[in-house]
């Protein structure tokens, strides 16, 4: 057994933990504790040089947090992660480590509504910035990095319109210009797209959708692959000179391929205090559990589903990367091979109108900003998510006025069917 490789659905459950050494409890206890009593002097000190693995103080690590990113971590392949109170915090704090005042990051223009207005406004208040590009356009993602560009910035399969990002072709980019790639991986989950493996440095997480799975608590996780070379170049000082913020630690030439999620969890979880709290934790490790039966059956159900909408005549056009007429169908082999995910938007005949009464018509489908539950979820972006964005952000992000998107669940699929096809009826009568 010891040397084994153990399959995705094993380290699902089992990955980061071990019955309870106190106690013996076989399922992971929320540790409702703020502080840790040192052993004594030498010890606390040990742990504030990171001399020594333990536990501080519950805004750095905490034990029922700590059991779920080793577990992220087991399942993405990477080397360590951190997680955060959310999936926007997971974004800053994998920036964190890396920018600095006048630095900016390579971002891809098909991005959740939120991450476009966090990456175009709200980082500029550090200083930063991000530079838009379309990311089937190699050239364009060549050209846009320049100096001081630190990070290239995209997700696997993007929400919230049916698209699959070249990610072979993102880490080439990124290889040849000495910059990590961070992929955000929340739609796709590790069960159905593995970035690391693709050449991503980083993959950051809202565990707010599928890794919790049911809609209970929000939650992030930034990975590291453990394998960028932070000293290859004089760029990422932070990890790679002495770190002021530290009393001058030398994160990479301490700690190796820990440096970086060392170096979140001392620095970025210490000063920025976007930490995950046990009760998020616990929910998120229950979630998480039942990851591949529930993405199975999520692809699944979207299969059908879009099929059937794509034969209706009072659909325009469905962009679910699963059917043979998505212009991404030809990326599933080599991004997401086990599916292309349960998110897509689909084109209704009657434009904003229509799409406004069959959101208000669906009885099961329930009309709320998430996605990634167990239950059917839909959403008007031009009315909501995307609606702060100019018609041409809009357009580039998939989130047009006649688009409704949806996150399919895994109810049965013919009661999603009957839903869709009452509702359309009235919206488009
Ligand atoms: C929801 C989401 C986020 C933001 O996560 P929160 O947990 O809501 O902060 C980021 N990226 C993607 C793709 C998302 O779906």
């Amino acid at each position: 057994m010891t040397d084994r490789q153990l399959g995705f659905d094993t380290l699902q459950i089992h990955a980061g933990a071990h019955p309870d050494p106190a106690t013996g409890a076989r399922q992971t206890p929320i540790y409702q504790t703020t502080a840790y009593v040192f052993r004594d002097a030498d010890h606390a000190a040990a742990l504030f040089n990171l001399q020594e693995v333990g536990y501080i103080y519950s805004r750095l690590t905490n034990p029922t947090v700590s059991v779920l990113a080793e577990r992220i971590a087991t399942l993405e392949g990477g080397a360590g992660a951190v997680c955060c109170s959310s999936g926007h915090a997971a974004q800053i704090m994998a920036l964190f480590p890396l920018m600095a005042p006048g630095r900016n990051v390579v971002v891809s223009t098909r991005l959740y509504g939120g991450s476009i207005t966090q990456f175009s406004q709200t980082i500029k208040r550090f200083g930063w910035s991000a530079k838009f590009v379309d990311m089937d356009d190699v050239e364009a993602v060549k050209a846009a990095i320049d100096d001081d560009t630190r990070a290239i910035f995209c997700e696997s399969i993007a929400n919230p319109g049916g698209y699959i990002t070249d990610l072979p072709a993102m880490a080439a980019v990124a290889d040849e210009a000495g910059l990590p790639l961070i992929v955000d991986n929340t739609t796709a989950t590790p069960y159905l797209c593995n970035p690391i493996a693709l050449g991503a440095t980083l993959v950051v997480h809202s565990t707010t959708k599928y890794l919790t799975g049911n809609g209970t608590v929000t939650g992030g996780c930034v990975v590291d692959s453990g394998k960028f070379d932070w000293s290859a170049s004089d760029k990422f000082p932070s990890l790679s000179a002495p770190e002021p913020a530290y009393h001058g630690l030398v994160f990479h030439e301490a700690l190796g391929p820990m440096a970086y999620t060392f170096h979140s969890i001392a620095i970025g979880l210490r000063d920025l205090g976007m930490t995950m709290n046990p009760q998020a934790a616990h929910y998120t490790l229950m979630g998480i559990e039942t990851l591949s039966l529930r993405m199975e059956r999520h692809v699944a159900n979207a299969g059908k589903l879009a099929t059937w909408l794509e034969n209706d005549p009072r659909i325009d056009v469905v962009t679910y990367p699963g059917l043979a007429s998505s212009p991404y169908h030809g990326r599933i082999a080599s991004v997401c091979p086990k599916g292309a995910g349960a998110l897509f938007t689909f084109g209704v005949k009657g434009g904003y109108e229509a799409c406004v009464k069959l959101v208000d018509a669906l009885e099961l489908f329930s009309h709320v900003a998430n996605l990634g539950d167990t239950r059917s979820l839909i959403i008007h972006p031009a009315s909501t998510t995307h609606r702060q964005l100019p018609p041409e952000q809009q357009e580039a992000a998939g989130a047009a006025p006649n688009m409704v998107r949806v996150s399919i669940g895994i109810e049965d699929v013919d009661d999603l069917i009957a839903d869709l096809d009452q509702a359309l009826a009235k919206a488009t009568a």
